[in-house]
């Protein structure tokens, strides 16, 4: 067959360990025979942020934003110990945190299902997305472990120096904790926008939930300016398409997600997200089965996996050991992009071939052909055959 063109390139970041290892495979197995490939490649393995002084990163980080559409591999996020792994002149910041203040984006993280894979919450059908809101609240905040008797008070004082007002928290009697958070209308207003972009484009409801009754102006805050950007910017393409948003109270928000049937996004702020996050994903089965998008709201699109780089598997590759590393998310960034570039290219063909790539990859799961980390989680429906990362790939590539 002839090739599949491309019109505008991806951005593609490269990564470290194993993820680095299976990017390369999927690009050859799966990708280069079919598509002629136009990418703006970028090198974000920890080398080579080293030796660019991380340069790359932002360079990275200003083309996602050019282009609009990009793929990246996980990345190591140094600390200590892969300072002196990889002898290092400075830990590096997070890529993903660099790039997610660049293009001012929020995460929408979706888990990929198999019909011999059970959700943990039995009534769970279609993916449960979580939009965590990244910036802020106590992620942001200063604390202090009170010492004793004496009284705390929330001051604010304008840019010209005046006090416009001065409010008593608590009258400490004894020893305590004290904490200040904070978050900005401009950061509020991103993450609105990116969830109702990210709804329309996905074509799915959008819940969002607070604790505005108890939190009267931090919560509250939050309702008012989705509800006044859905409003003004997002209601009428909203009921074009036939979609919904919905506001309640977190409470509320937890049990009618519990009895649902899945197929929303769930918007959130910083903490609610980060825990609700991990509890959505741990109940729909598998980190490897989750997929990453970072969506700016000005819809800039970053697709990834949402694991890391698999550090204990790339340590046994380098023995020379092979691996059963679950490639599917990683498969599902490249094809997440490829559709994204597909239809703001006008590329019906692009488009086509990712909706292929990711049923070939679910056909063959569904033969039982799979890696190790989905074994467990079978139902009796399916006869697991746990391969390697290059067995499963060569079975997708076959089927493709
Ligand atoms: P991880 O790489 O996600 O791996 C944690 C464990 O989850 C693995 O040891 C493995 O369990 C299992 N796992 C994750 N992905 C898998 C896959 N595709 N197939 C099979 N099993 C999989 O997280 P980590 O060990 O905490 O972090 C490793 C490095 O990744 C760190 O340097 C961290 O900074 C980085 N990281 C990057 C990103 C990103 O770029 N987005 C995100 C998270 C972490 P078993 O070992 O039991 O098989
Ligand atoms: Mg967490």
């Amino acid at each position: 067959m002839a090739k599949i063109q491309m019109k505008t390139p991806l951005v593609e970041m490269d990564g470290d360990e194993m993820t680095r290892i299976i990017w390369k495979w999927i690009k050859d197995e799966l990708l280069l025979p079919f598509v002629d490939l136009k990418t703006v490649y970028f090198d974000l393995g920890l080398e080579n942020r080293e030796k660019t002084k991380d340069q790359v990163t932002l360079d990275a980080s200003y083309a996602a934003k050019e282009y609009g559409v990009s793929v990246k591999c996980a990345t190591i996020t140094p600390n200590q110990q892969r300072v002196e792994e990889y002898g290092l002149s400075e830990m590096w910041k997070s890529p993903n945190g660099t790039i997610r203040a660049i293009l001012d984006g929020t995460v929408f993280r979706a888990p990929i299902l198999l019909p011999f894979i059970h959700p943990a919450v039995r009534n769970w059908k279609r993916p449960i997305t979580i939009a965590r809101h990244a910036y802020g609240d106590i992620y942001k905040a200063t604390e202090y472990r009170v010492p004793g008797k004496g009284k705390a008070e929330l001051v604010f004082t304008k840019e010209n120096g005046e006090t416009s007002f001065r409010k008593t928290v608590y009258d400490f009697e004894c020893p305590g904790v004290l904490q200040g958070s904070f978050n900005k209308d401009a950061s509020i207003e991103s993450f609105a926008r990116s969830c109702f972009t990210y709804a329309l484009n996905t074509k799915q409801d959008l819940w969002f939930s607070t604790k505005d009754t108890i939190s009267k102006q931090y919560d509250q805050t939050f309702k008012f300016i989705f509800q006044d950007i859905y409003d003004r910017e997002f209601r009428t393409a909203f009921e074009k398409a036939g979609l919904t948003y919905f506001y309640t109270l977190i409470d509320d928000a937890v049990a009618r997600v519990i009895r649902s049937e899945g197929g929303f996004i769930w918007a959130l702020k910083n903490y609610d997200g980060d825990v609700m996050s991990d509890m959505v994903s741990t109940a729909f089965g598998s980190l490897a089965m989750m997929t990453s998008v970072l969506v700016s709201p000005d819809g800039k699109f970053e697709y990834e996996a949402a694991h890391g780089t698999v550090t204990q598997h790339y340590y046994r590759y380098r023995k020379g050991e092979s691996t059963s590393t679950n490639p599917m998310a990683t498969i599902f960034a490249w094809s997440g992009a490829l559709r994204k570039r597909g239809e703001l290219d006008g590329l019906n063909d692009l488009v086509g071939f990712a909706d292929r790539l990711e049923q070939a990859c679910i056909s063959v799961l569904n033969t039982g052909t799979m890696t190790k980390d989905l074994v467990p989680l079978c139902d009796a429906t399916v006869e697991p055959k746990p391969v390697t990362t290059e067995q499963f790939l060569a079975a997708i590539r076959a089927k493709l």
